[in-house]
């Protein structure tokens, strides 16, 4: 986890200074700020706890969220943007008011059920967030994603974008606040590339009603999605 509470303040790992007393947001148990070289600096549970809150979250994930978080500080268009705070029972990765609008970073790197997806997709529109999937990559992992089949999380991700004359995308995280769209076609010749987009600028958000398709179920749901057309 990349924040903890410090005199009843959210603190950063990264902004945060030992000596200091931390405590667990979502447990209330104290953390240890893990301040390193090589590792990102973050806070971690005694071995002894039976939080669930942070574990196992990978050095990939928590450098992602960081450089999300970055891209949207400084840009003119974001009024507030926070780490790991809570909408309802869900902490999104990143949370930013972007021109008035609720915005749920959702960095995915390993697999998350349906169940999960959907859960969390209904929760964001109940409670007014719009939400974007991430998706890590790099060029290594962009080769093998285009000659693999998507896995039925990421269709599922994929096609939850759709609606009115769009069709389904998936964003890859590029950085600087930029995103790789791309449009799965046929499997056999892997992924269509769109162009890359800047996550405030070229994205705008919009209500799709529920609908079921591609396989899958979605409910009544709000996303932050691409415009069409982007030119970068
Ligand atoms: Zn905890």
């Amino acid at each position: 986890m990349l924040t903890a509470i410090n005199n009843e303040k959210i603190v950063i790992a990264r902004d945060a200074q030992k000596p200091g007393f931390f405590t667990c947001p979502e447990c209330g148990e104290v953390v240890t700020l893990r301040k390193g070289r090589v590792k990102i600096h973050h806070f971690a549970h005694r071995s002894t706890t039976s939080c669930g809150y942070g574990k196992g979250e990978s050095e990939l994930h928590m450098d992602l969220k960081m450089q999300v978080y970055d891209s949207l500080r400084d840009h003119q268009d974001v009024e507030e943007v926070a780490i790991e705070v809570a909408v309802g029972n869900v902490r999104p990765d990143v949370l930013a008011t972007i021109r008035g609008c609720r915005v749920a970073f959702e960095i995915q790197i390993s697999a998350l059920s349906i169940d999960e997806l959907y859960r969390r997709t209904e929760l964001y529109a109940r409670s007014g967030v719009y939400v974007i999937w991430l998706l890590s990559v790099n060029p290594k992992v962009n080769t093998w994603y285009r000659l693999r089949r998507p896995e039925s999380w990421e269709r599922w991700i994929h096609h939850s974008y759709s609606g009115g004359n769009r069709s389904g995308e998936i964003h890859f995280w590029y950085g600087n606040g930029l995103v790789r769209p791309f449009r799965y076609g046929n499997y056999d010749r892997g992924l269509g590339m769109a162009r890359r987009a800047h996550i405030v600028d070229d994205f705008f958000p919009i209500r799709l009603p529920s609908w079921t398709g591609g396989g899958f179920h979605y409910p009544e749901r709000r996303v932050w999605r691409r415009r069409m057309n982007t030119k970068r």
